[in-house]
């Protein structure tokens, strides 16, 4: 016998029972973005390798080590699996201009890829809901994309998601920190690690982000950016906590959040919950004012965020979410060929109607097909034998209690007598 095929390590099949569930959660976060203007967009999942080199920068965790690139045998040309989504929508803006009469807020919804090491919370595919705006220059974009988090996490039912914020400035503010940070960092050289030896003459704010816990301690009395921001930038901070405060959200400005990806200014945030372990952070983002020009576009203010579909979805089971199986209205029990015939009639006419049907299929006694009935969590048995067929009529056979006796009608009439008692159901609860 050969080897049974498994998915790739890290990458997961998502099973009627958990897909029914992130469907409720996607239905969830589209009335919540169109409710702010947001409207959709769909990139590749392939992009060429240079676009994210050049979006998210050459010395990151995501570029060094986490990207699935390989060459197009066909044309040699090299190709990558988004690891994010911001590099092709920025991408996108700047192909289609999009941009370039009036400000657009977009999102989309899909998988990334990174070669990371599988864990709870951390795969090799994950899902990322991505936001992002384009021709805003003020902070009140980058509150009011912070404020929407705390709506989701309302409209969730979530609580306990803290909110931190930082700002890492402009680049010449960032080049005068980033000068001192060497020279601390130069003083305490016995303590880096391999990656933030690396890391210290390439990009140092990035040490900061170490999850290395012997480097924590150091990392924490390392100067801080904020003590080099001009007037400007930290008006534009004060900003966005004047309209945090104004709505009540409360936040905690965490001086060594710098984020994992390059294309950052000013405003970052993160949105963490201690309830999913080491990977706590659901939701991500920042004003990345640099990215258009960068990409080849014309200058344009921007800002995002990203959530994590896996980590949100896990939380909302942790705190009890549970949605209720869909089941069908009717299940549809049929035998011997008149009766069949007669079904798929009925079932088409019904579903006219608005009325979900189950068809049984794959033959079988009437006592099976109404076990399967049973299962299905259907709220009406529909019964077509050949006696039935014979007169146009069949049997509606409620399977819930509630819902009234069985009867035997005209299949004409079905549609009116169901829709009848769904109603009055519906009213009882
Ligand atoms: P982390 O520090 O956890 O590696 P990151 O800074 O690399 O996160 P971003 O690139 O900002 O993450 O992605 C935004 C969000 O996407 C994260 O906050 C997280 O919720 C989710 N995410 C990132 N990487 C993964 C992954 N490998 N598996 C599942 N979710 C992920
Ligand atoms: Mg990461």
């Amino acid at each position: 016998m050969s080897q049974t095929l498994q998915s790739v390590r890290g990458m997961n099949d998502i099973l009627p029972d958990e897909a029914e569930f992130w469907e409720l959660f996607e239905d969830t976060v589209r009335s919540w973005l169109k409710s702010y203007g947001y409207r959709p967009i769909r990139m590749p999942i392939v992009e060429p390798t240079p676009l994210f080199k050049r979006a998210i920068g050459e010395v990151t965790d995501i570029v060094e080590k986490e990207m699935y690139s390989f060459e197009d045998s066909l044309n040699g040309e090299q190709l990558t699996l988004r690891p994010e989504g911001t590099a092709g929508c920025v991408r996108a803006v700047i192909q289609h201009n999009l941009a370039a009469q009036q400000p657009r807020r977009l999102y989309y919804i899909g998988q990334m890829f990174r070669h990371e090491r599988p864990q709870k919370g951390r795969y090799r595919q994950f899902h990322q809901v991505g936001v992002e705006s384009f021709g805003f220059t003020g902070p009140d974009i980058d509150a009011e994309m912070i404020l929407m988090g705390a709506r989701l996490w309302a409209d969730l039912g979530l609580d306990g998601i803290e909110l931190q914020i930082n700002s890492l400035g402009q680049p010449d503010e960032r080049a005068q920190h980033r000068a001192a940070l060497i020279a601390y960092f130069e003083e305490r050289a016995e303590l880096l690690d391999e990656d933030a030896k690396r890391r210290l003459y390439t990009n140092p704010l990035r040490i900061l982000d170490t999850k290395n816990p012997a480097m924590q301690e150091m990392c924490a009395a390392a100067p801080k950016l904020i003590d080099y921001l001009g007037p400007e930038s930290l008006a534009h901070f004060e900003g966005v906590q004047r309209v945090l405060r104004d709505a009540g959200v409360p936040f905690t400005i965490n001086p060594r959040l710098v984020r994992g990806l390059d294309y950052y200014n000013l405003t970052v945030f993160e949105w963490v919950t201690d309830k999913l372990g080491a990977q706590g952070t659901v939701c991500a983002g920042g004003r990345y004012d640099g990215l258009v020009e960068q990409l080849g576009g014309k200058s344009t203010p921007a800002c995002g965020f990203a959530m994590g579909v896996e980590r949100l979805v896990a939380l909302i089971r942790e705190s009890g979410g549970e949605p209720a199986a869909p089941a069908p209205d009717v299940y549809l029990v049929h035998q011997g060929d008149d009766a069949s015939r007669l079904a798929f009639r009925v079932a088409e006419g019904l579903r006219d109607q608005g009325i979900d049907v189950l068809l049984h299929c794959g033959g079988g006694s009437f006592k099976s097909q109404m076990k399967k009935a049973d299962a299905s969590g259907a709220t009406f048995a529909v019964i077509i034998g050949d006696d039935e067929a014979a007169t146009g009529e069949a049997q509606l056979k409620p399977l819930r209690e509630g819902s009234g006796e069985q009867k035997k009608m005209k299949v004409d009439g079905l549609a009116e007598a169901i829709i009848g008692q769904l109603i009055d159901l519906e009213e009882e609860e």
